[in-house]
């Protein structure tokens, strides 16, 4: 079963070694014994400050990609053994905005999973639908087959995933899915994981998508809401902070 949420923000391209130090002390300094998982997903470029700036914080380090590759001539790439050595515990993997202004496939997604997971790093497995794919009813369809891959590749070791439903929609848009809309695709992912997996109970399923101090927790109260991947709440720190103690 699952037994603490998850609450992982996602700085995208944002921060600097100063502003770095001002968020975390802050974040730091309201934090009282959490009662979910806190994870902050940082740019590469600050992996090695963030890795000493959270030694012996409850909050764990967190990447926004990594290769597909294990080594070699990928320049530009980071690869899996070299975010483990930063002491990454989770990465993003198949963000909209991978997807989107990169041309990640499911297929590369599914490789990237499998890269991770081989090397001791949970991913959290972004999947969600466009507001066309929404209007046109392809919600289920989209997620399920993103999920698809990522299963395929993955099957035998899937319940060690976090996935995260982001409609695409809703992100850095101000707009939110509704705790009743969320929890439907939620629902739909959780079958789909219960279908590949005995264990798909323990899996994660985080929201993401402009989810913020007001609404994070009629979201979290929702049965299959693990969780939350905030973006832009997660560099305010009294939002961040706000989001944290929904989730208790
Ligand atoms: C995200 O980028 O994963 C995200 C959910 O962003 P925001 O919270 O800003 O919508």
């Amino acid at each position: 079963m699952r037994t603490r949420k998850l609450i992982a923000g996602n700085w995208k391209m944002n921060g600097g070694l100063i502003a770095n130090v001002a968020l975390l002390k802050a974040i730091h300094a309201g934090l009282h014994n959490p009662s979910c998982d806190i994870a902050v997903c940082v740019p590469s470029a600050f992996l090695a400050q963030c890795q000493t700036l959270l030694a012996s914080s409850p909050i764990e380090l967190g990447a926004q990609d990594l290769s597909q590759h294990e080594a070699g001539a990928y320049t530009g790439e980071i690869s899996a053994q070299m975010l483990k050595e930063f002491g990454v515990r989770y990465v993003i993997v198949g963000h909209s905005e991978r997807r989107q202004y990169h041309a990640e496939s499911d297929a590369s997604v599914a490789s990237k999973v499998q890269r991770a997971l081989a090397n001791g790093i949970t991913p959290i497995v972004c999947v969600g639908e466009s507001l066309a794919e929404r209007e046109s009813g392809q919600t289920d369809e989209v997620v399920k087959r993103q999920l698809a891959a990522v299963i395929h590749l993955n099957g035998h070791c899937i319940s060690e995933i976090v996935l995260a439903y982001e409609p695409i929609w809703a992100i850095g848009t101000g707009k939110t899915a509704s705790p009743e809309q969320a929890q439907a695709v939620h629902a739909v992912l959780r079958g789909q994981l219960k279908a590949a997996s005995d264990h798909a109970e323990r899996v994660r399923i985080l929201y993401g998508g402009s989810m913020n101090a007001a609404n994070a927790a009629t979201l979290l109260a929702q049965p299959d809401i693990d969780g939350g991947l905030i973006g832009g709440a997660s560099l305010k720190p009294q939002d961040f902070l706000a989001i944290i103690d929904s989730a208790a």
